[in-house]
This record gives C-alpha cells, structure tokens and sequence, in this order.
C-alpha cells in the first residue's frame, strides 16, 4: 500500500504503474507466461524467492496483473490483493484457501448464485460446516458464531437482486469476537462506495467484470487483504491451482480503474434520479434503492456507503407478464445479466439469474415474478426515465 496519501482520483490514475526502461505513459501489457533469467543461478535464486520487480510464471504474477493489484489494494486500504480469473475464483480462492475440514463458517443467505453453491454444496462437501443467517438481522449472527470454531463470516455488503445491506461494523464486531475472519463481496457496493476494511472488515473480494472493468468486456476478480494472508494463503492457493487473472485482462482492469471514481458517482447521481422518478409511480408496488428515505436501511447505507450506488430495483404489478412486457419495450436499456456497465441493463432475476432457486426461497429473498433489477449505466439520466417510462406505459 501507497504511504503517498494520495486522494482517491489520483490513486486510480497512477497507483501501481511500473515502466520499463522505455518509460512508455500507458501501462504495458507483459503478455508472456514466462521471464527469462540472466543465469541459472539468478532463476534458483528467484525461485528460493522473487525480488519485488521480478516474476516467474504468470500464474504466479506477472508485471501487469501486478500493476492493477497494488491500484486496487490501495483504492480499498488493504496492504495487498491478488487479482484472479474471474470474481468467482476470488469468491472461492478467499474461502477454500483458508478453511479446513471440521471448521465452521456463517454466511448471510441472500447471495449471487454462485456463491450459494460455494457454500452450500462445494465448502460442505469438504466438511466444512455453513450455517446461514439473515444478513440485516444482527441476533442471527450472533447466535450463528461459536468461539474458535467459526473461521470465517461471509455476506455481500449489499445484496443481489433486492438491495439489501449488511451492518459491516456490528457483523465485523461479532466475528471477531469469536475470533472469524470478515470476508465482504462488495461487488453491488462498488469499490468507489466501498468502506468495508474501516468498517472492519478483514478481506474484501470484487467481481472486477462489474464496474471494475465497467464496459462489460472482460471476466475478473481480485482478492484484498493483508500480505500475510494475501501472500501465505490466498496466493499458494491460486497460484498452484490455476485462477490467476490474465495480464491482457489485467490491462483492462487497470485502465477501467482509472474513469471508476468518475464512472460510479455519474451512476450513482443518476441511480437516484431514476429511483425517484419511479418510486410513487402507481403501476410499481415497491421501489427498492439505499439512497431514498423509503429504504428500511437508508441511514446505514449513508453511513456506510455516502451513496445509495447505482443499482435499483422495482416491482411491476401484474407479475410476470407485466416485467416481461415492460422489458421488450426498451429501446436503450439492454435486458441482460451483467451489473456496473456504462450500458444500463435490466434483469428479470426470477427467470433468470435466480431461477435455480426453488419457489418458496424466491419468496424468502424477495424474487417475486414481478421484480426487475436495474442496472444503471452512464447514459442520460432524463433518456434512461424516459425509456423506463415506455416500459411502463406497455404493461
Ligand atoms: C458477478 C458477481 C460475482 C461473480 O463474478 P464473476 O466475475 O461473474 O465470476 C460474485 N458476487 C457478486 C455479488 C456478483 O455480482
């Protein structure tokens, strides 16, 4: 981590670059697996152990993953991070690589799909016991955690798709007072908005496909923490079974970092401005969005995060038929599944992202067949009401 003091903007413009004696101004894609040494001495060397600018095997880290590890590390206020393949092989490399059979972890159980298997099917296939808890409700958590037993808490710091947050200062004290370690996918918080390591939290994982990357171009992850576990378990872990993220995604990464700051606040100004726009609009039963006082956690969203972010979502009366009509008639709001993207997407998560769920925990999690989730993006906020306004008028 930068001791520079650097604010954030300028944090995301040149955290981390490394120039070779070229002294090139855009960061450099390496895209090599390998580095060759000047001896056969110099690689027995590395391998006992690789100096701060030297590199053995892109699996292991190579210039340009590294460049976007040390931005994103000091964006989040972490002493390291390792970037990987995708934001479910950080998801899974932060848990797998520090639990053992027998250990017992609390996870909160409204999550992104994926993250539900790696708890519910892969961690307890291994013997590692999950109970789950309602994220909001601190007496879950509570109860949940058994002194030296509990390894590890896990929640989303906002969830997927009905945007709801979890205390990151009270679950963090409960975990740690049984001695667990505080692991945040903080994907719907965005890194902007992100807080979560002052709050507390102890790692914090990204989906870097979101608004990292911000464009929807390419798949990635990163894991934040402290070097040691960064370095002693995360990296073995990954390095040995093959989730490192890619130096040509790396590049990408590393320049989405620099508009994110820019990208996230214009999000998020006109998240609100949507948000409003619906919220009393009589063909909708519910707006769902942390920056209106109508959210149950308004106050803890403006605590935690200074912003409501820039997702929304919404009911349509008339269930499913009325979402579906309601999405074929946009014209500049994409239907899809992605979230962070400079395109504004809508997603039917019943149908869709969460339709492996069975029909009473859709229930449970507030999936009703007349939910949409908003992602929204950087067009013109008056166009983006506009066009959700034509959704509207065709249910
Ligand atoms: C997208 C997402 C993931 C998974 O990330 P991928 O890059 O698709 O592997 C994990 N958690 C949350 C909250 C997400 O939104």
């Amino acid at each position: 981590m930068t001791d520079r003091n650097w604010k954030t903007r300028t944090t995301l413009v040149h955290e981390g670059s490394r120039r070779s004696q070229y002294g090139e101004m855009a960061e450099a894609i390496f895209l090599t697996q390998g580095f060759a040494y000047p001896s056969a001495e110099a690689a027995e060397a590395r391998f006992v152990k690789a100096g701060e600018d030297e590199f053995i095997y892109a699996r292991y880290g190579n210039p340009t993953t590294r460049m976007f590890e040390e931005r994103i590390a000091a964006l989040e206020g972490t002493e390291d991070a390792f970037a990987t393949a995708s934001g479910m092989a950080a998801v899974n490399g932060a848990l797998v690589s520090m639990l053992r059979a027998g250990d017992h972890v609390v996870s909160a159980r409204a999550l992104f799909g994926s993250c539900l298997y790696i708890l519910e099917e892969i961690l307890t296939r291994f013997g590692v016991e999950v109970t789950f808890v309602d994220g909001a409700n601190l007496d879950q958590w509570r109860a949940a955690v058994r002194p030296g037993v509990t390894k590890a808490v896990f929640f989303e710091s906002m969830s997927n798709p009905t945007l709801e947050l979890v205390d990151i200062r009270s679950v963090s004290d409960i975990a740690h007072a049984a001695g667990a370690l505080v692991i945040v996918d903080n994907v719907f918080s965005t890194p902007v908005f992100s807080r979560a390591v002052e709050l507390g939290a102890d790692v914090v994982v990204y989906s870097t496909t979101k608004h990292i990357d911000g464009q929807g171009r390419a798949l990635g992850g990163v894991i934040c923490g402290t070097t040691a576990y960064i370095r002693k378990t995360v990296e073995p872990y990954m390095k040995h079974t093959g989730g490192s993220m890619s130096p040509f995604t790396a590049w990408i990464m590393l320049n989405g970092m620099v508009t994110l700051d820019l990208r996230c606040r214009a999000m998020a100004d006109s998240a609100l401005q949507v948000a409003r726009a619906l919220e009393g609009d009589a063909r909708l039963s519910r707006v769902i969005f942390p920056g209106l006082a109508s959210h149950p956690q308004a106050a803890l969203a403006e605590a935690q995060m200074g912003s409501g972010g820039t997702m929304v979502a919404f009911e349509i009366r008339g269930g499913k038929e009325a979402a579906f009509r309601f999405m074929n008639a946009l014209e500049i709001i994409k239907i899809s599944n992605n979230l962070g993207d400079a395109k504004s997407i809508a997603t039917h998560p019943a149908t869709t992202t969460h339709q492996r769920l069975p029909d009473d925990q859709k229930v449970a999690l507030g999936i009703t067949p007349g939910l949409i989730r908003l992602s929204v993006g950087l067009e013109d906020a008056g166009d983006l009401i506009a066009d959700l306004r034509r959704g509207l008028d065709a249910v």
